[in-house]
């Protein structure tokens, strides 16, 4: 059983700031920024991209309402909301889970910039390449 879903079922202790039927939401344990807060499905899904659609709309609407309270009781000025498919983005947990990190500064412990790629890009091919007609979605 993964880390994440032993916290959910309680065999390894937590502080979770909310919790429903779906989903808890547990102050991660580096708190890169105060508040730092994870969003969880209490089912498991090995990463967002893979994680089932209700759960997932469920999670967001949590990201929402929940981020804008921890804005509020923080005092952050920001908020990075982020979710890391795969190790080669920075998974290392393999259960589906949304960051929440309250920002207060550009000098905070977490730094994501991006920096622009130098290569020539053919933009017209690319498109052609990654567009799509319509997405398999609800
Ligand atoms: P990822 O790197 O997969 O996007 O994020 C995983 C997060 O889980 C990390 O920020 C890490 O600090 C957090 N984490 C790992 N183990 C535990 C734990 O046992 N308890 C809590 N609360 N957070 C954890
Ligand atoms: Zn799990």
């Amino acid at each position: 059983m993964c880390i994440f879903c032993k916290i959910i079922n309680k065999e390894i202790p937590s502080y979770p700031i909310y919790e429903d039927d779906k989903v808890i939401a547990i102050l991660d344990i580096s708190q890169v920024c105060k508040g730092h807060t994870l969003i969880i499905p209490k089912q498991h899904y090995p990463n967002f991209l893979s994680c089932e659609d209700s759960t997932l709309t469920h999670m967001m609407k949590v990201a929402k309402a929940l981020g804008n309270h921890l804005l509020q009781t923080t005092g952050a000025s920001g908020m990075n909301v982020l979710s890391n498919v795969h190790e080669v983005a920075g998974q290392t947990i393999d259960h589906c889970h949304i960051h929440l990190i309250p920002r207060y500064s550009e000098k905070d412990a977490i730094q994501i910039s991006f920096h622009p790629n130098k290569e020539d890009h053919d933009f017209a091919s690319l498109m052609n390449t990654l567009a799509i007609q319509s997405l398999d979605i609800l």
